[in-house]
């Protein structure tokens, strides 16, 4: 994090606030060159390679290093981080391997276990391609959607997949993201909020199948729409029930899943405490129990 903080630094210095979407080829080659000029990367390109997104690699005595990313992923987006994730395996790990082969599990991807060199690349790329103060710049205060979060991919010419899970990092109540695919779960990633009120699905572990009531569901149907309230049990058996939880829904339109964000507020933010204990309803809240639905 503090690496790419300080490349992310000499680059608001260098070019101000129209640094984004960060050229990261570039940035590779010029920052390896003065920072490391015995190994720098000499190269990026793209290759016609199967089964790796992203590789890092140096020549026989390590005095050359080559990024190449694969041809066939289409989004510009997923090349960017790509290329940003095999920076860090540069910047972080080149002492470690001389080779490095990543594919898409690998990379952008809530779903990191134990495989810890995989989860720095990623810090690495999130923090150089979306610098936090620049990321809450645009998105405080503003109501948190999928329309938002595309506007944020737009700006850094990244994935909606990636936006969506830096947003979670800052996001001011418990959230979480899943990826499906056939009313299944591939990953889930819970921010800290939502990670200690054990809200998180242990998808490395079981096959978790999506709750029948999700708008991801294919019980549902084919529908337009985009986000609803329901209780939070469907999701989470342990919640009680006056807990709501809003849930979005988005096509991840450069990989063939579907992306739910999944917004609750804080445990003990949910009712404000009377001195004798008792919860207090919120406005909305009543709202819900007396049937009104609110429009989205
Ligand atoms: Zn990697």
């Amino acid at each position: 994090m503090a690496e790419a903080n300080h490349i992310s630094a000499l680059l608001k210095f260098a070019l101000g606030e129209d640094r984004f979407p960060i050229d990261v080829g570039s940035v590779a080659i010029e920052v390896s060159r003065h920072r490391f000029p015995d190994s720098p990367i000499a190269q990026v390109q793209g290759v016609d390679i199967g089964g790796f997104d992203g590789v890092l690699k140096a020549n026989r005595d390590r005095s050359k290093w080559l990024i190449a990313y694969s041809n066939k992923v289409q989004s510009e987006g997923r090349k960017r981080y790509t290329i940003s994730h095999e920076f860090g395996h540069y910047v972080l790990h080149r002492h470690l391997q001389y080779s490095f082969s990543c594919s898409a599990s690998d990379i952008e991807s809530g779903d990191h276990g134990q495989r810890n060199i995989e989860a720095e690349a990623d810090r690495f790329a999130c923090n150089l391609l979306m610098p936090l103060d620049d990321f809450r710049c645009q998105t405080e205060g503003e109501v948190i959607d999928f329309d938002l979060l595309g506007h944020c991919a737009d700006r850094y010419g990244v994935s909606l997949t990636a936006a969506a899970l830096r947003w979670i990092e800052i996001a001011p109540e418990r959230a979480v993201l899943v990826a499906s695919r056939d009313d299944h779960m591939l990953w889930a990633k819970s921010n800290d909020n939502a990670f200690k009120a054990g809200n998180f699905f242990a998808t490395r572990k079981d096959t978790i199948e999506l709750p029948q009531s999700a708008l991801a569901h294919s019980a549902l149907g084919s529908h337009n729409t985009r986000a609803q309230l329901s209780p939070a049990a469907t999701w989470f058996m342990h919640e009680p029930d006056h807990v709501k939880v809003v849930e979005h829904v988005v096509n991840a339109r450069s990989y063939d899943y579907q992306l739910t964000l999944l917004l609750m507020p804080d445990a003990d933010s949910q009712y404000p405490q009377h001195d004798d204990g008792e919860p207090e309803e919120d406005t909305f809240d009543r709202f819900i129990n007396n049937g009104q639905y609110p429009v989205r």
